[in-house]
C-alpha cells in the first residue's frame, strides 16, 4: 500500500505528502480551526526545510530521488553519503538552519507587525509560526537517526572515528535517547513515546544499512583485505607496539613469531597497563586475542565479530594454514567494500 501521494515538484523533485500529515489535518480541523491553519503552514515549513536539503545537495551533484512530507520534517530520499562526512554534515544542517533562518525573519516580523491569530484572543499569528520554525529547526537537530541531527553527530564522529564506529556510536545514541524519551513519555505524554518508538527504529535501521548492503552484494572477506599488515614479535615492548599501531594507524597489531600468527594485541589492552612500565613489559606478557577469518566469509559475518571484540583490524587466514595471516580487514577496507557494493546495485 502506498502511504505517499505525489503533489508536485520543484526543482524537478517530485514532493509526497505522506498520509499521517492528511490525518493531522483532519484531526486538527475537529479541534480547532487555528490550528488547521498552523498545520497548513506547518506544510509550506517542512517544504522549505527539506528543499534547503536538496538544493545543497543539487549544489554537489548529489542525486535527490524524492521529497516525502511528514508532519515533523519530512524525508528527502536523497543518495547515501555516509561515506563522505564533510558533505554529510553540510547538507543535514541545511534543513534545520533554513527553518531557523525563517524563524527569526517571522520573530523580526512580529515584532514590527504584531498581527492577531485568527479565531484566538491572544495569540499572534507571526510569533507562532516563528516558533513552529524553531521547534521544527530544533526537532530535527536531535542527535539520532533518522534526524538531520544523527547524521551531523555521525559525519562529525566519522572523520575522527571512521564511518563504521560512527555510525555505531550514533546508533547507539540514538537508541539511548529514545528509551529515555519513551520512559519520559510514560510519564507524561503519550506523544514523546510516539516519537521515542520513531527514533529507535531509524536508529536501529541505520546501523546495519551499510553491512547489509556489503552483504547483499556477495563481496567476501579476499575481495576487499588489505596486505599493509601492521605485525610486532611478542618480545617487542609495549611502546614498540603502540609505535607500530601509530604509524599504521590501526588500533590494534597482529603478532607474529618467524611468519606464524599468534593472535591480536589490542591498543585498548596495552592502554590497561601504566605508561611508564610499558617500555619493560613485553607483549608476550599480555594476554593476545586469537581470533581470525577465512578468505570465504561473509561481511556481515566478519563485522559482527569485529564489534563484538572491540577491534579495528580482523587478520583472514588460510582454511588450510591457520597460523599464515594472509591480509586484514579493516574499517578502511569496510567502508570501500561499502562503496563497491553501491556502484554494483
Ligand atoms: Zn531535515
Amino acid at each position: 500500500m502506498k502511504y505517499s501521494f505525489k503533489i508536485g515538484s520543484v526543482f524537478g523533485i517530485p514532493i509526497e505528502l505522506h498520509i499521517t500529515f492528511i490525518i493531522l489535518l483532519l484531526v486538527v480541523l475537529v479541534f480547532s480551526r487555528y490550528y488547521f491553519i498552523l498545520v497548513i503552514f506547518l506544510f509550506v515549513f517542512v517544504t522549505l526545510h527539506e528543499l534547503s536539503h536538496s538544493l545543497v545537495a543539487k549544489h554537489y551533484n548529489i542525486e535527490v530521488q524524492k521529497i516525502i512530507l511528514y508532519p515533523i520534517g519530512g524525508a528527502s530520499q536523497i543518495e547515501s553519503i555516509a561515506d563522505k562526512p564533510n558533505l554529510e554534515w553540510r547538507l543535514s544542517i541545511a534543513g534545520p538552519l533554513a527553518s531557523f533562518v525563517i524563524g527569526l525573519c517571522l520573530f523580526a516580523l512580529d515584532l514590527i507587525i504584531p498581527i492577531k491569530a485568527p479565531f484566538t484572543t491572544t495569540r499572534r499569528l507571526f510569533y507562532d509560526l516563528a516558533l513552529l520554525n524553531v521547534l521544527l529547526g530544533a526537532f530535527n537537530l536531535i542527535p539520532a537517526f533518522p534526524m538531520d541531527g544523527g547524521r551531523v553527530l555521525r559525519a562529525y564522529l566519522a572523520e575522527k572515528r571512521g564511518l563504521s564506529d560512527a555510525t555505531k556510536y550514533t546508533s547507539w545514541i540514538g537508541r539511548l535517547l529514545a528509551l529515555i524519551m519513551i520512559g519520559v513519555g510514560v510519564l507524561v505524554d503519550w506523544w514523546l513515546i510516539l516519537i521515542g518508538v520513531f527514533i529507535y527504529v531509524g536508529a536501529t535501521e541505520e546501523r546495519e544499512r551499510p553491512i547489509r548492503s556489503i552483504t547483499e552484494s556477495k563481496v567476501s572477506a579476499k575481495d576487499i583485505m588489505s596486505l599493509e599488515i601492521a605485525t610486532v614479535t611478542p618480545e617487542n615492548s609495549l611502546n614498540e607496539a603502540l609505535e607500530v599501531m601509530f604509524r599504521a594507524k590501526y588500533h590494534d597489531a597482529l603478532v607474529e613469531k618467524d611468519g606464524n600468527f599468534m593472535g591480536i594485541i589490542a591498543w585498548n589492552d596495552i592502554l590497561q597497563i601504566l605508561p611508564e612500565q610499558r617500555d619493560s613489559i613485553k607483549i608476550s606478557q599480555l594476554p593476545l586475542r586469537l581470533i581470525t577469518v577465512f578468505p570465504n566469509d561473509s561481511i556481515l559475518e566478519i563485522y559482527k565479530k569485529m564489534t563484538k571484540e572491540n577491534i579495528d583490524m580482523m587478520p583472514v587466514v588460510e582454511q588450510d594454514n591457520p597460523n599464515q595471516v594472509i591480509g586484514v580487514i579493516t574499517d578502511k577496507s569496510l567502508s570501500s567494500a561499502y562503496e563497491k557494493a553501491k556502484s554494483h546495485q
